[in-house]
């Protein structure tokens, strides 16, 4: 496992920072010290974006098949250390052993191989009589990722970016960068030109903002918080760059009546309180009728409070939160549910029992929550459920989108067609009908404050490239 975060990979070289601050990597599970992130700045960017200026014109002009050798290099490279980057995330974020192993760090090869997919039959050209139209590389990118699922992330924007023929520089979270450094290393072994991937570790006021400004970066793809997307778009705008938004939600889960209530209120409370709670797309809403409510709040604390809580080395269900102030924040909200008269299920505000150190949540059920409440407005990212009541399903539907996020979603009933014609009224990227899972060649993405491109498979493939039409080519 990559032991440290304090170089930076730019132009095929591993270099020191230019600048001299550095900060603790703290492992969310023991509140100690494990490795440190060097806190790069503006002369640290300006050379990674030099580097990946320079390669742009060559590596623009590597063919479809040049790109996928590369990107298949990658991708074994990645298989190959899976393990290795496994153990990085639950060290860094807190992720329990299973989880790493079982879905985070295999969301980087699922990313690969996707693209991998994709750019095998994707068609660069097209033809419209006289005119040819072109999809080219965007050009130099700036990536930048959070912490909450680390790896999928990164994946989701270096694949298709080299799929397109761009270059770039990653500048992955402060609080979890190890796995960015072994694909740093993958990326530097398999013998990637220089400067066409180019790391910079920092935080969002020094390397994310010096890289969104830039005059020389023609696009940023970005994952995290809506007040950084925010503070992205405004710092982004003066050079008309295109900026890709992957960011919050507040997902509603609609179940209709007719829905097996006893498989799939706990399929659902799991569903949120996977990875801690910690994803954007989890369905934190949980709708149902006032008739079922007192069955739904019996089943949702019953199977939130079997959910087992231990440290990333454990067997446990779920591990910490990621880091201190996300721990803090998911504490306030909880206290803020209480004091807002939301009734409280299961959970709560104090440690689990016998974890005194570590960043350690309950898994928590509210009831009545109402769109009024913070708790019912705002994303939590930790394992907090908030169940609502409606009168009807268009009542529901109303609910569900009575929010300023639009990200994912859910409907529930035994009648597919009813849950279709349900989730075609959701204000959202994405629904799940009955629990089905996502989909890898899909779009992901959403509406409203959650962003405002498409990640994943050809869609995000598209989101790297320029249309350019040439007009009077041969017939
Ligand atoms: P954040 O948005 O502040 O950080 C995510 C990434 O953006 C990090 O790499 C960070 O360094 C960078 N960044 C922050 N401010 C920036 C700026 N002004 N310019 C450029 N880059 C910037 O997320 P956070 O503070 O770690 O978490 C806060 C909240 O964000 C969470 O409570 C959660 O609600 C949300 N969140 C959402 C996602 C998601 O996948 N949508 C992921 C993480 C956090």
């Amino acid at each position: 496992m990559a032991q440290d975060a304090t170089r930076f990979y730019i132009n095929g070289e591993w270099v020191s920072p230019h600048s001299a601050a550095r900060q603790d990597l703290i492992n969310p599970s023991t509140e100690e010290v494990f490795a440190e992130v060097a806190l790069g700045g503006g002369e640290d960017v300006n050379r990674a974006i030099a580097a990946a200026k320079a390669a742009f014109h060559g590596f623009a002009k590597w063919s479809p098949a040049e790109r996928l050798d590369l990107l298949k290099a990658i991708n074994a490279k990645v298989i190959e250390r899976n393990g290795e980057i496994a153990e990085a995330i639950s060290t860094e974020m807190g992720a329990p052993t299973a989880l790493a192993c079982g879905a985070q760090a295999p969301s980087g090869i699922q990313h690969f191989s996707e693209i991998i997919r994709v750019l095998e039959t994707f068609d660069f050209e097209e033809r419209l009589g006289t005119t040819i139209v072109r999809r080219e590389p965007v050009g130099v990118c700036a990536l930048i990722t959070p912490w909450n699922w680390p790896m999928n992330q990164i994946a989701t924007k270096v694949a298709p970016a080299l799929a397109a023929g761009c270059t770039m520089v990653l500048k992955p979270s402060e609080l979890a960068p190890l796995d960015a450094v072994i694909l740093a290393e993958i990326i530097d072994d398999v013998g990637a030109p220089a400067g066409v991937f180019n790391l910079v570790h920092g935080d969002g006021a020094g390397v994310g903002s010096a890289l969104t400004a830039h005059a020389d970066v023609d696009m940023v793809s970005f994952t995290g918080s809506t007040r950084a997307g925010v503070a992205i778009s405004h710092n982004a705008a003066a050079t008309i760059k295109r900026v890709a938004l992957e960011l919050g939600g507040k997902s509603a889960n609609i179940v209709l009546d007719d829905a097996d209530f006893s498989t799939v209120i706990p399929a659902s409370v799991r569903g949120v309180m996977l990875n801690s709670g910690q994803s954007c797309n989890a369905q934190t809403r949980l709708l149902v009728s006032e008739s079922r409510y007192q069955e739904a709040a019996e089943l949702a604390a019953a199977t939130a409070s079997a959910i087992t809580v231990g440290p990333s080395d454990s067997n446990a269900d779920i591990g910490p939160i990621a880091n201190k102030a996300q721990y803090e924040r998911v504490l306030e909200m909880i206290e803020k549910g209480v004091s807002e008269g939301a009734e409280l299920l299961a959970g709560g505000a104090g440690p689990p029992d016998g974890l005194d150190r570590g960043y350690f949540v309950k898994p928590t059920v509210f009831g009545r929550v109402t769109s009024d409440m913070k708790i019912g407005r705002e994303e939590i990212f930790g394992p907090v459920l908030s169940i609502m009541t409606y009168s009807d399903v268009s009542e529901a539907i109303e609910i569900a989108n009575d929010t300023e996020y639009g990200l994912s979603g859910g409907v529930w009933s035994a009648d597919q067609t009813r849950a279709y014609e349900v989730a075609a009224q959701l204000r959202t990227g994405m629904v799940h009908l009955n629990g089905a899972s996502l989909d890898p060649s899909a779009p992901f993405g959403g509406y409203k404050k959650s962003g405002n491109g498409r990640e994943w498979g050809k869609y995000g493939l598209e989101e790297f490239l320029e249309l350019k039409s040439v007009y009077g080519a041969n017939a």
